[in-house]
């Protein structure tokens, strides 16, 4: 993945990253990000945030759900991420001000965990580590590593669906076209 690989080399300019003998990958490799990469991105908040949005783990754009105007992505240290969509539009001098959550719509929507735990849980399920192992590590509950479980499986069950019915709509499309050049 491109994004994972530019921030990947981003972040092997910071001071505060060690290095690994041979060049060996201490972020991942082949753009495909390791744990370590989950760690290291969050030691810059803004940098962690901005790889969310270009990856499309958040919004990059969400629109005023009372005036239909793009909101604002702006700073809120009311909040635990550090920012909060607004809407600034002004009519007749008077703020719309309708404010969202940059949590709106995504994965991490209704969740209190924070970004970059459920990026480590995520992983850890995608690997295929034991529920035990991810409790025993991190200290979260038998029901926060169940639901995960259970919302990481559900993401992929779709994703593979989604893939084969594209798959299936190739090949009808691709056959159609066939019989239809050996007709013509
Ligand atoms: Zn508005």
């Amino acid at each position: 993945m491109q994004v994972c690989t530019e921030y990947g080399e981003c972040l092997r300019t910071m001071p505060y990253l060690p290095r690994f003998s041979y060049g060996r990958a201490l972020l991942g490799d082949d753009g495909a990000p390791n744990r370590s990469f989950f760690y290291y991105i969050f030691c810059d908040q803004a940098m962690a945030i901005q790889f969310m949005k270009e990856t499309g783990l958040l919004w990059s754009r969400v629109q005023c759900k009372t005036c239909g105007q793009d909101m604002t992505w702006s700073s809120d240290s009311n909040q635990n991420e550090g920012f909060r969509w607004r809407c600034q539009r002004k009519v007749a001098g008077k703020r719309c001000n309708q404010s969202v959550s940059i949590k709106h719509c995504s994965r991490f929507h209704g969740s209190n965990l924070t970004f970059q735990e459920v990026l480590l849980i995520t992983y850890d399920i995608v690997c295929c580590e034991q529920a035990r192992h991810i409790r025993r590590e991190y200290r979260f509950s038998a029901h926060t590593v169940a639901d995960w479980g259970n919302s990481c499986r559900e993401t992929m069950v779709l994703f593979f669906l989604r893939a084969a019915l594209l798959r299936l709509v190739v090949l009808t499309r691709s056959s159609k076209l066939m019989r239809a050049s050996s007709v013509g």
